[in-house]
């Protein structure tokens, strides 16, 4: 070894070490994920530069680009060797233990001096060669430029601590290898079974072989046999049409533990000022946990095949949490921590050009296989139901996604598109009508669609517990708005019947006197009693006003154990019912009667009864006095 001599590292740098080792204390392993992907840099680099310059392979009869690991127990080393590019004197001068490299000196540049802070910005630099510090207390690289001579070797070597030693070595082979001395305590590095399993979460889809030596006896020549543990797959970095159905349905499988081939897939690469490449399927059944909003798997990230990590939320909006897939950027840093994510514009532009892709998918589906759309729909459409709550940008592309039961045809199968529903509106209609329920069969069965039945106009019949805040979001479609057949006034014109009907006039004035009788009995628990526009074959029914939540939406929160905000329901009274044409406000057991008919009400809407016992004594006592009367 000659020319040896001794540099002190810039102070930024020992600060950075300091930093990393505290702040990626728990993530040690991805010192590996870090070394390897220079590696991998530095023969892509290599490849790149002998295009135009085949000297700089030096006539490698393999010529194959490789990662070697080996372990030394002894003494106690661990070893990651590349035959790339390699780096002249200089340039291992310039780029380790320098911070002249732009990401280190940003880092630096942002330090605040509040640790905690620190320790946080971290996450947003690459750490790259420095993370070896955190389980090594010495490393030593040694290099050598591709198409120099063996004589320009460089070796490298530092604690870490403040300074490093540069010296000429003879080295027959171009490229770099560094060697970790280990620390105390770090021993599990030491473990081929620890290195595998490190490997394959982090590189596996490295496209060089990642290679240790094979586990059997060594050949005479002590050169071992080398075995590949990376699948250097990358399937997403592939062409497409290179790409066989089958190969993506592999991948899919083992992305997402599903053996379903998936219902759609998009591949797409994106390039411009920020490229990345985006392979995402939607699966064929929805996940158990679909309706769990916090339990997502979503995407991967990858940054130029090196995984980053797992469940990226920031790329998916939780209602798009069911799609599986993998992004890989070409501009990230490979070490950003979640917290980078929330913030980043390249990922939240990743984000929104994946959503409207899959949008823009699901829609084509919609159109060209309305089969496979009913079975995406009733897979995941009270998931993406959510989205018009959660996405206003896209709202109405998601509106047009949306699928309803309705009483068109009373299935409970959601078939029926807004665009449907409005082409099938009569001349007068305004508004588009729905009904929310606890149940399709309670929605359908409800004495709400009493009139529009009869009038023959079409009502979307809501019952997916989504649906409440769906419609407090979507206020219209098509400028048409979106109305409930439970609330609030209906305009009797726009449902087919002339306003002013002086018979009606006349019954509503006779019917006055047990409104307020009723009302008295009723007390607190109404907000009001009135007649009724919506009814035709019952009693009573109960109406919520505008701007209050609704009988369902309060049973919703109630069932949540969610304190509903207290509302007074109208109850609404059927004038052509023989009931109501019959009661008689001065009857001494018209408390029974208003009780009954409000509880009857509420039956008829699907609610249960706070005090169902109570109400059979009532309805008991009212068929005793009828019989009582009969028999008089
Ligand atoms: P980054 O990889 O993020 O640039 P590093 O600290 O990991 O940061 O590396 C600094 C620089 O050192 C690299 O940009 C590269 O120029 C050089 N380098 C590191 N490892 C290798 C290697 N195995 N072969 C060739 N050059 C390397």
């Amino acid at each position: 070894m000659s020319d040896q001599q001794t540099f002190s590292f810039q102070a930024e740098v020992q600060q950075l070490l300091h930093l990393m080792i505290h702040a990626l204390y728990s993530h040690k392993e991805i010192f590996l994920r870090e070394l390897i992907s220079n590696g991998s840099d530095a023969c892509d680099r290599l490849r790149f530069e002998s295009l135009t310059d085949k000297s700089l392979l030096e006539g490698e009869a393999e010529g194959e680009p490789r990662i070697r690991i080996t372990i030394d127990k002894d003494a106690r080393s661990l070893r990651i060797s590349d035959n790339g590019i390699g780096m002249t004197r200089d340039e291992v001068t310039e780029n380790i233990g320098t911070i002249a490299r732009s990401g280190t000196r940003r880092f630096v540049e942002a330090l605040s001096g509040d640790a905690a802070k620190d320790a946080n910005l971290i996450g947003q630099f690459g750490v790259g060669f420095y993370s070896a510090f955190m389980v090594a207390e010495r490393v030593v690289l040694e290099t050598r430029k591709a198409g120099r001579p063996a004589a320009e070797g460089v070796r490298w070597e530092s604690d870490g601590a403040g300074e490093y030693s540069l010296a000429d070595v003879e080295r027959d082979e171009h490229g770099t290898a560094i060697t970790l001395h280990l620390r105390e305590g770090e021993d599990e590095f030491l473990e081929m079974a620890r290195i595998r399993t490190i490997i394959a979460k982090y590189s596996d889809n490295i496209a060089l072989p990642v290679q240790v030596p094979a586990e059997k006896e060594e050949q005479d020549d002590g050169e071992p046999d080398w075995e590949t543990l990376n699948s250097g797959s990358a399937l997403w970095a592939r062409p497409r049409n290179e790409i066989s159905d089958e190969e993506y349905n592999n991948f899919f499988a083992n992305l997402a533990f599903d053996p379903n081939p998936p219902l759609l897939r998009l591949h797409n690469r994106v390039e411009g000022n920020f490229d990345y490449t985006a392979l995402l399927f939607v699966p064929s059944k929805a996940p158990f946990d679909l309706f769990d909003r916090e339990q997502r798997h979503g995407i991967k990230l990858y940054v130029r095949r090196v995984f980053i990590m797992d469940d990226t939320r920031h790329l998916m909006p939780a209602y798009l949490r069911f799609v599986r897939g993998v992004v890989d950027s070409a501009d990230l840093p490979l070490n950003v921590s979640r917290e980078f994510l929330q913030h980043n514009r390249e990922i939240d532009l990743i984000r929104s050009g994946s959503v409207k892709k899959l949008l823009g998918e699901f829609a084509r589906l919609a159109k060209d296989e309305p089969d496979q759309y009913a079975t995406f729909w009733d897979e995941f459409g009270r998931v993406i139901k959510e989205g018009v709550v959660e996405d206003h940008d896209n709202r109405q592309a998601i509106a047009e996604l949306l699928r309803f039961a309705s009483t068109h045809d009373d299935a409970q199968t959601q078939r029926v598109s807004l665009k449907d529903y409005v082409g099938r509106m009569g001349d007068d209609q305004k508004s588009i009508f729905y009904l929310t329920a606890d149940s399709h069969a309670a929605a359908q069965a409800s004495p709400h669609l009493e009139y529009f039945r009869k009038q023959g106009i079409e009502v979307l019949l809501l019952s997916d517990p989504v649906d409440e805040w769906l419609v407090g979001h979507l206020n219209e479609y098509q400028d048409k708005p979106l109305k409930s057949v439970a609330r609030g006034d209906l305009d009797r014109e726009e449902l087919g019947e002339k306003s002013d009907d002086p018979e009606r006039e006349q019954r509503s004035k006779d019917l006055e006197p047990l409104l307020a009788a009723i009302q008295a009995a009723l007390g607190e628990r109404v907000q009001e009693v009135r007649l009724s526009d919506r009814l035709v074959d019952s009693p009573a029914c109960l109406v919520a006003d505008e701007k209050a939540l609704g009988a369902n939406l309060q049973r919703i929160l109630e069932s949540m154990g969610q304190a509903a905000p207290e509302s007074r329901p109208i109850l609404e009274l059927n004038p052509e019912h023989p009931l109501i044409r019959r009661l008689d406000s001065g009857r001494e057991d018209l408390a029974d009667w208003a009780e009954v008919l409000f509880d009857q009400a509420a039956l008829s809407e699907g609610a249960a009864l706070k005090e169902p016992a109570a109400y059979v004594r009532r309805i008991n006592r009212l068929l005793a006095s009828t019989l009582g009367d009969e028999a008089a």
